[in-house]
């Protein structure tokens, strides 16, 4: 069994099935990305790892443990929003350190890493800065902060780069990449862009109408896309 693993998972939204029996095994540490078209169920997918959807039918196993009935803050797991989703009273600090304050660790602890982390993403000397008085770029560098400080066992991204533009884009994605090549923590990221997918997935997820249409390296499905629709999304010209 996988780190994360997906077992014939179902959701409707009234009587519209948006996710129709996935199943997915992600390996400890391997950085799988989800891609497929506006509208195919990837951020559906990944708020019911995340604990913030309820799967209609089937069960999510987190390092081999069901979680299907476990609330989203009991889940081991952070996310990375598109929406930066900062607290906008809060300094850049006080939303780095929230989780671990509800957590109540101690505060030095607390004040260490928040520090480490800071550091490690450029933000040190913006720490007592409020979101608003952030650049795009640096307000989604504290909410990949506010998620690494927690040291979850897996990371989520939702379209982490779409408010960015091109040339942060490509700064934050060598960013994320870097991040998993130091800590291999399994991550699941969400995209609908070929080149990003591509340059970024070990692993890569389609997701079509709901169903998983192909699961494969990167090479395997830009060699082997096994139909028209995993060819003309991101496999090789036929
Ligand atoms: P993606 O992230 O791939 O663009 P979503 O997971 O957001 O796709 O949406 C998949 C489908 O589920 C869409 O048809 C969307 O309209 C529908 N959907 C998502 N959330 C809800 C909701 N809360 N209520 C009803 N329909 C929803
Ligand atoms: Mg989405």
């Amino acid at each position: 069994m996988g780190a994360v693993t997906l077992s014939n998972v179902s959701k409707s939204f009234g009587a519209v099935k948006v996710i129709r029996d996935v199943s997915i095994e992600i390996a400890e540490g391997e950085f799988c990305v989800l891609i497929g078209p506006s509208g195919s169920g990837k951020s559906t997918l990944l708020r019911i790892i995340a604990g913030l959807e309820e799967a209609t039918q089937g069960n999510v196993f987190i390092a081999e443990n069901d979680v299907t009935d476990l609330p989203a803050k009991e889940r081991d797991i952070a996310m990375v929003f598109q929406s930066y989703a900062l607290y906008p009273q809060m300094s850049v600090r006080e939303n780095m350190n929230f989780a671990l304050r509800l957590a109540r660790r101690p505060k030095a602890e607390i004040e260490a890493k928040v520090q480490e982390v800071a550091v490690m993403l450029g933000l040190e000397e913006l720490l007592d800065r409020l979101p608003k008085e952030l650049s795009g770029g640096q307000r989604q560098r504290v909410a990949m902060g506010r998620a690494i400080v927690r040291n979850p066992s897996v990371f989520l991204f939702d379209e982490p780069l779409s408010n960015l533009d091109a040339k942060l884009r490509s700064q934050v994605r060598g960013e994320i990449r870097d991040l998993h090549q130091r800590w291999k923590t399994t991550s699941i990221y969400v995209t609908h862009d070929q080149v990003e997918a591509m340059t970024m997935g070990e692993k890569i997820v389609v997701l079509r109408d709901g169903r998983v249409e192909q699961v494969g390296s990167p090479l395997e499905l830009y060699d082997f896309p096994e139909s028209l629709f995993v060819a003309g999304f991101i496999g090789s010209p036929a």
